[in-house]
């Protein structure tokens, strides 16, 4: 090889690794999902946007969610790894695109069923920060909806505003399971109000769900729990509910709150809370 040869070739090399490099940094990180065994037929996959429900039954899967359009592939791996049944259902807790955000590559050969509300947020964009390209269910509910797969029963339920306007809660009554989307999910609430949430209905939603016959919960994000946990929720809500009136009926300011919620209720400084939630409850809780 002459040096004008080598030359070349290390700067084509260069540039190829440049663009590698340009070419990786552009893409997201391979997902980090981990799938939990929670009874023989019923799966959790966690990590990268909301908790996803796996359900399995002799005639196909169902499944609670689809995280973002990225988790794909590792979404479809981590089912293949507990059962050869096809996927045929998935039941949709609301409009987010950590929930979703996987409904585009799933919709040709999955059957996706969710609340008329979660099916308009989509179609208008409600989510501001959305990634472009989100794909809303084709079947829709208002008040219930079961699916009947393999003599087993998967229901939802929209009880009312919360979260969104949407959220629906999928019951599972052979297990005594619910999950329940962002309705309960992490530590401190995220009341989406472009979104159609409320922080004056969501006590009453969960009021709804805590009718259910169940003993487990799967929540939208964070460890599986059980009913008394759902309950502690709730409660919090409702007392983050109080706070937040009593100091906007002493006349506080939009700031002034803002400093409460994030000193008493884990909201962080420059969190979703401060953007979608606060203005809100400013002028819900009047
Ligand atoms: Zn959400």
């Amino acid at each position: 090889m002459n040096r004008t040869l080598l030359a070349r070739s290390s700067a084509a090399a260069l540039f190829l690794m440049g663009c590698w490099i340009a070419y990786t940094q552009s893409q997201k990180q391979a997902p980090e999902l981990k799938i939990n065994k929670i009874t023989d037929d019923l799966f959790e996959i966690e990590g990268d946007g909301g908790n996803e429900a796996v359900y399995i039954t002799d005639e196909g899967v169902i499944l609670v969610d689809d995280k973002y359009d990225q988790d794909h592939d590792q979404i479809v791996a981590d089912v293949r790894s507990v059962t050869n049944q096809p996927i045929k259902y998935i039941l949709s807790t609301h409009h987010h695109a950590d929930h979703s955000g996987g409904n585009a590559k799933f919709l040709p050969s999955v059957e996706i069923i969710s609340t008329a509300n979660a099916r308009a947020n989509i179609v208008n964009h409600k989510q501001a920060n959305a990634p472009p390209g989100m794909v809303p269910a084709h079947v829709v509910f208002t008040d219930e909806a079961s699916v009947f797969l393999g003599g087993k029963e998967v229901r939802a339920h929209y009880y009312g505003r919360g979260h969104t306007n949407g959220d629906a809660i999928i019951y599972f009554p052979a297990l005594r399971t619910i999950h329940t989307g962002d309705l309960m999910a992490g530590g401190t609430p995220l009341i989406d109000y472009p979104g159609g949430g409320s922080v004056v209905e969501w006590t009453k939603t969960l009021d709804g769900a805590m009718q259910l016959d169940f003993d487990r919960v799967i929540p939208g994000h964070g460890p599986v729990t059980n009913k008394a946990g759902l309950l502690a929720y709730r409660n919090d809500v409702e007392k983050l509910r109080n706070r937040a009136q009593s100091l906007i009926r002493q006349g506080k300011s939009q700031e002034e709150v803002g400093k409460v919620m994030i000193a008493e209720f884990k909201w962080q400084p420059t969190g979703l809370q401060m953007q979608w939630s606060l203005p809100g409850m400013m002028t819900e809780l009047k």
